[in-house]
């Protein structure tokens, strides 16, 4: 029988919290992997798996995944994450997310929710009707809150800008070839900052009018989400669903470097071998998608305004250099350096 403490992701979870409210058709984990440095914090994915085993195991890495990140990113708070396991009609109702907001409020603070794949802004609100513990909220201009998308692109293209400057000794993506694989909020904005700077672009997604539409907007061309992975560019930035990068793709790639705001991108943490050992530098995804969970943060603790989500974010390219330094001198990858250092601030090194 598989449980949970058996599962290789397990990872000494503090909590998994298993939900089901038949009358409004919710199904829900929400994994509380750390509250070493404070409160676990994490967004709700909305996601239709195959298997239920899926769902947890996605939840248990991507719960991980926010120590990790928020540690890494210098916030006072642990790691969490929910995911709500959707229909195959992938139906979202009200009911359902007021429900979801309930089993949060339970848990008394111990977790944060905001959004991830498959919720929005107008969700949280939903959720919010039961819960404070919740952030991503819609804000005012010039207040902290919204949609974490457009922080945790910024930080996305402000790592690539120091990846493109650490592999390629180049100041600026002017001229350099970016392939997105996504073109959902993350890959958005990433677009529209990489093609201010004179980047050219190749989309892929698979939804090729979502692909079509950001090609039109930002300036780029479409290609076939099986080809975007063995592209030859110069930076390939993953911003779609994690485990892309595994023992059959990384052989394939034809980047010097791989920086992107997906979660999970590394399959097992070999594959951050194997892409060190083919030259291409990583930029280990839960340390340059952070700008989201800053946004989050702050707005939650209301500790600070724009400007210091701002500066916030600005730390991410200084953080990836800790890590690349500290592989340079050891000869590990950047995901098992990041991975010790992570480790090390939630106390379980
Ligand atoms: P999104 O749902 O807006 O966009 C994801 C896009 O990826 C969609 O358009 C989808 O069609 C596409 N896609 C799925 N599988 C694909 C494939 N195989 N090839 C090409 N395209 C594919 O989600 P998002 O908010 O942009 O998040 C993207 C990634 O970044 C996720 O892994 C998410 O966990 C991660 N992330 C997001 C945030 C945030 O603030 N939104 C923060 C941190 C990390």
């Amino acid at each position: 029988m598989t449980t949970p403490w058996s599962l290789p992701d397990f990872d000494d979870h503090e909590a998994i919290h298993f939900f089901t409210d038949e009358e409004c058709g919710l199904k829900a984990i929400i994994a509380i992997h750390s509250t070493h440095v404070g409160p676990a914090a994490g967004g709700a994915r909305f996601w239709h798996y195959a298997k239920d085993e899926e769902a947890l195991v996605d939840a248990l890495r991507l719960s991980r995944g926010m120590s990790y990140k928020n540690a890494m990113a210098g916030l006072p708070l642990g790691g969490g994450k929910s995911v709500i396991l959707a229909n195959e009609e992938r139906a979202k109702t009200s009911d359902l997310l007021h429900a979801f907001g309930k089993e949060v409020d339970k848990l008394g603070g111990r977790y944060i929710t905001a959004e991830d794949v498959g919720m929005s802004v107008t969700d949280m609100i939903e959720v919010a009707r039961s819960t404070n513990y919740v952030a991503g909220l819609p804000n005012s201009p010039g207040d902290v809150g919204g949609d974490p998308g457009p922080h945790t692109s910024l930080g996305v293209f402000l790592g690539i800008k120091a990846a493109v400057k650490w592999a390629l000794g180049k100041d600026s993506l002017n001229g350099l070839h970016v392939a997105l694989q996504g073109a959902g909020s993350v890959a958005t904005g990433v677009a529209l900052h990489a093609c201010a700077e004179g980047a050219r672009l190749s989309i892929a997604d698979v939804d090729e009018a979502k692909a079509r539409k950001l090609a039109d907007r930002a300036g780029g061309a479409v290609v076939s989400p099986d080809d975007i992975l063995t592209l030859e560019a110069d930076v390939l930035s993953p911003c779609a669903l994690g485990a892309i990068f595994t023992e059959t793709t990384v052989p394939e790639l034809k980047v010097p470097i791989v920086a992107g705001g997906a979660n999970n991108q590394l399959a097992t943490p070999q594959d951050g071998e194997r892409l060190q050992k083919r030259g291409i530098l990583y930029a280990p995804d839960y340390v340059i998608n952070a700008g989201g969970i800053i946004n989050v943060c702050t707005e939650y603790l209301g500790d600070g305004d724009a400007s210091l989500v701002r500066h916030r974010i600005e730390g991410i390219p200084v953080r990836l250099e800790q890590i690349w330094s500290e592989g340079a001198e050891t000869g590990r990858d950047p995901a098992s350096v990041a991975d010790a250092m992570a480790q090390r601030l939630i106390g379980r090194a």
